[in-house]
């Protein structure tokens, strides 16, 4: 593999006399494969030169640029890449999928015409689109492994593999833990050694070096590593050559001469990569080890494709015509389809390990528990749909399952239920399961009239404390409805509620114990939830129970950062306490009222007026 660096400025171009050597235009590196695939990362300002270095080398233009994220110092150099402007080039360009906003509508979004002349659907190369998530995929004979990095917008590292050798490009990246930062290994978290693995073995390293140690203190949360934990990562993961890049724009060359000097007299008692800081031109030959590509760990991560594609539904139903029906809406999504009488559901399950069982209630099973048991088949949890006559919440909750078709229903319908069950599994997003005491859950929020409320200051002032106390953007009272998460009070946020199956807070009502979600990014419960992909952009979540006195939980005091973090135990403790006050407010508040049906919306039992 041969890559060539165009551009190793972090944040802004920085052209002038005292950045000639290692170059002023921001992040672009050029990798091409011994068969001549090429593959270019980050579209920063030096994809200006790259892209008339390839057009005055005439030819095919083809080729893929791989974005880590979209901030502008990755990405502004796209307008100004020429071969995306000859007709008949070729190019895919790949990104982190967000939620709201397609890749194409963020990079169209830098061409408008207020900024640009051109727009992105002037351009006269054919020109796709591909959104990722964390994975593995292949560009021709280059394996790209994906892995989300730890910046303040959704970012991935990639690791390429091609021609026995491996280069990680690892910008833009903060350490987890502070002592990291300074380059220390002692404390390393989870998420750290997690990084180091998804670099292990590599011949080459390009990492965000963007600050020194003595900088970090006034640069935590900035997104960006130092030089000291890029060597010490690069240690850990006994990566054969380091380069340091993402220099930042007050670092002259003169500076950046110094720390490498530094950094390779420290590393001399140690069995140390080869440290060097990247400059703009620089040409490196990889010649890998097949080995060393084959030892390399890499993350244990998902297949990126249709998720859909490689699942499984095994049919437990008995009502004639209805396996047909479901086999064919099913096989026309690309789901193979298998189907079991009632006694061999649970050994079906256990050999073919579905995606999802669709379960028909005939009323002459006890089909809650054959639902409970089908689900413990195997390590994961088999998501079991319910298709049922009768309207039994209790029914739905001995039996955990995930989602029901209540008779009649439409092919349609079933259709999107078994989809969203299978894709749900398939992605790293879950629903919480319901709590045992959901039943009187509800039935305790419609006594005490708690939904649907005006904003009341007595609890405002709680979330403005908290979200104060913790320096958090969001902190919030919220209280968990039959489909809903609705804010009691919300300090940061303006939306009054968000969707139960999207509620970070549903999964802490369930165990009455307080949830600390450091990453939600590197949390398989919470990965590809709407709400960490797109608005809010949930990053940490820690939320606690608040438990009547009566016994009931009723919902969550949570509080919530864009970016990952951790409680340590007085946090804990002092959340606690923020949770107690929002108790007691809401207890005096709301006594309970009896209610003749406790199944009747909050608004027709007499409850204060909605506030829209
Ligand atoms: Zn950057
Ligand atoms: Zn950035």
């Amino acid at each position: 593999m041969l890559i060539r660096f165009y551009g190793t400025r972090g944040s802004l171009p920085t052209p002038g006399p005292s950045t000639v050597r290692y170059g002023g235009n921001t992040s672009c590196v050029m990798v091409r494969s011994q068969s001549g695939t090429l593959v270019i990362i980050d579209a920063g300002t030096g994809a200006a030169v790259l892209g008339r270095e390839l057009v005055a080398a005439g030819g095919k233009l083809r080729g893929h640029i791989l974005i880590g994220h979209t901030h502008w110092d990755h990405i502004q150099g796209f307008p100004f890449f020429a071969p995306v402007f000859q007709a008949g080039g070729e190019w895919d360009i790949y990104a982190p999928r967000g939620f709201r906003q397609t890749l194409e509508d963020v990079l169209g979004g830098q061409m408008q015409c207020t900024y640009f002349p051109i727009q992105l659907s002037q351009l006269r190369a054919n020109i796709r689109f591909h959104e990722l998530i964390e994975g593995e995929f292949h560009v021709e004979d280059i394996k790209v492994t994906a892995r989300y990095l730890n910046h303040t917008a959704l970012t991935l590292g990639y690791r390429l593999e091609c021609d026995g050798a491996a280069v990680v490009y690892s910008c833009d990246h903060e350490p987890h833990s502070r002592p990291f930062a300074e380059g220390s290994l002692s404390d390393l978290s989870d998420q750290d050694r997690t990084h180091a693995a998804f670099l292990g073995g590599a011949d080459l390293l390009i990492h965000d070096a963007q600050y020194i140690a003595s900088e970090y203190q006034s640069k935590i949360n900035w997104g960006h590593s130092t030089v000291e934990c890029a060597v010490a990562v690069a240690r850990l993961a006994k990566v054969k050559r380091l380069a340091l890049t993402h220099h930042d724009p007050t670092r002259s060359d003169v500076a950046i001469d110094a720390i490498v000097e530094r950094l390779r007299a420290q590393m001399d008692a140690f069995p140390a990569p080869d440290i060097f800081a990247a400059a703009e031109g620089q040409e490196i030959e990889l010649v890998g080890s097949v080995e060393s590509a084959a030892s390399a760990e890499a993350p244990a991560t998902s297949d990126i494709g249709p998720a859909l594609a490689e699942s499984r539904a095994l049919l437990v139903v008995a009502t004639p015509g209805r396996t047909k029906m479901f086999t064919d809406i099913l096989m026309s999504d690309g789901v193979a389809v298998s189907a079991a009488a009632i006694t061999d559901a649970e050994a079906m399950t256990a050999r073919i390990h579905p995606s999802v069982v669709v379960l028909e209630d005939r009323g002459d099973v006890d089909i809650a528990s054959l639902a409970a048991r089908l689900r413990r088949v195997g390590t994961n949890e088999t998501p079991v749909i319910l298709v049922t006559g009768r309207e039994d919440e209790r029914l739905m909750m001995a039996g955990g399952f995930v989602d029901r078709l209540l008779e009649p229903f439409k092919p349609s319908y079933a259709q999107a239920r078994v989809r969203a069950a299978i894709m749900r599994r398939a992605s790293r997003w879950q629903r919480a399961p319901l709590p045992e005491d959901e039943h009187r859950r509800l039935t305790e929020l419609q006594r005490r009239r708690l939904l649907d409320t005006p904003p009341e200051e007595r609890l405002d002032r709680i979330t403005r404390m908290a979200a104060a106390a913790f320096a958090v953007p969001i902190a919030l009272i919220t209280l968990i409805d039959a489909e809903r998460q609705w804010f009691k009070s919300s300090c940061g946020l303006d939306a009054r509620e968000f969707e139960r199956e999207e509620s970070f807070c549903a999964h802490a009502i369930v165990d009455r114990d307080v949830l600390v979600v450091p990453d939600a990014l590197l949390d398989d419960r919470f990965a590809e939830n709407p709400l960490v992909l797109g608005p809010p952009g949930i990053r940490f979540y820690a939320g606690h129970p608040l438990i009547l006195s009566g016994g009931t939980c009723i919902g969550t005091l949570c509080i919530i950062d864009r970016r990952p973090r951790d409680l340590d135990l007085q946090h804990l403790a002092l959340l606690k306490d923020f949770a107690n006050l929002a108790i007691e407010e809401l207890e005096k508040g709301s006594p309970p009222v009896e209610v003749s049906n406790p199944h009747e919306p909050a608004m027709m039992t007499g409850n204060a007026p909605n506030n829209g």
